[in-house]
């Protein structure tokens, strides 16, 4: 009864007045299992699996950076009124952290989607901490996919067959989109192989599809670029006599527009980070952001005109 109530009083505080990312919750509909997921990456997934047969939301909505977003009251009430919560975990979210390990103590259903991967095959962060991007790498995000069908499949047993069938479909797509990431990186000359972004965000993409990483501001967009970092990147891009870099929809581009003055570089389009694009973008799902990042990379260290 309580969880009704809520389940109203979030219908009637966010509707008409949130956009696209409340849009299940004035439509709300009494049975289905209702997901709330942090980044639409997350919820993206979700949808993949569930289909029809349950609700899916999230909170932070395309270009929204998810270490620095602060959670609103609203969210809370969210949070609290979902059946099922997901969020990534490896402290990606850097302000909402404490609240999921709280919830997840108090045996409501939390799961950080990151959490059953191999720590060996996590790349290390500053304090001992690991690097939260591990979706740029599609077979450690088929992973945080199966993590999340394993939650749902668990939680909503009268579905359980039709979220596997979706499921093992989309872990084919998976696997498809795999390849071709590996195929198309392949197209660009070895001596060209050299992602510089904004962030670090690209860690596990270059080390699953055989790129050098440079990011200016470090692996959370926290700290800014400092001259150092700005004139290393520099000295870089002379070098290697790279053709483009490439600054990120999430994250301030002074920094990255001052590395492209300095060095000589075409500031390449911008490449999905850490959150999807708005409707038109090309990266609207999370295979659409793999692809179009990965059509902007090979083009833009290949030169070609069209990119820039
Ligand atoms: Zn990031």
């Amino acid at each position: 009864m309580q969880k009704t109530v809520a389940i109203l009083l979030v219908a009637g505080l966010i509707a008409g007045c949130m956009g696209s990312s409340a849009k299940n919750a004035d439509s709300s509909q009494p049975g289905k299992l209702k997901i709330l997921a942090t980044t639409q990456m997350i919820a993206d997934a979700a949808g993949q699996i569930v289909g029809e047969d349950a609700e899916v939301d999230y909170l932070m909505g395309p270009g929204v950076d998810p270490h620095l977003y602060q959670p609103t009251p609203q969210d809370r009430i969210r949070i609290q009124a979902a059946d099922v919560v997901f969020y990534h975990g490896l402290h990606l979210e850097g302000n909402l952290h404490e609240i999921f390990e709280k919830m997840q103590s108090s045996g409501h259903k939390t799961v950080a989607v990151a959490s059953d991967i191999p720590e060996e095959q996590l790349l290390g962060w500053e304090g001992g901490l690991h690097d939260p991007h591990v979706w740029h790498d599609v077979t450690l995000w088929r992973r945080c996919v199966q993590t999340m069908a394993d939650a749902l499949i668990e939680q909503d047993k009268d579905h359980a067959d039709a979220y596997r069938t979706r499921t093992d479909a989309y872990m084919k797509e998976l696997d498809e989109l795999h390849e071709e990431c590996r195929t198309r990186v392949a197209e660009i000359p070895a001596g060209q192989r050299w992602l510089i972004t904004s962030h670090d965000a690209f860690n596990y993409y270059g080390r699953a599809y055989g790129l050098s990483v440079a990011g200016i501001q470090g692996i959370s967009t926290e700290s800014e670029a400092g001259l150092k970092a700005i004139t290393d990147a520099v000295d870089l891009i002379k070098k290697q006599q790279l053709k483009s870099i490439f600054p990120e929809t999430s994250v301030p581009r002074a920094a990255i527009q001052r590395v492209a003055d300095d060095s000589g570089a075409s500031l390449g389009p911008e490449l999905f980070s850490d959150a999807l694009g708005g409707p038109g973008s090309g990266a609207e799902t999370y295979v659409e952001m793999i692809k179009t990042n990965t059509d902007h990379i090979v083009g833009g260290l290949n030169g070609d005109p069209a990119n820039e």
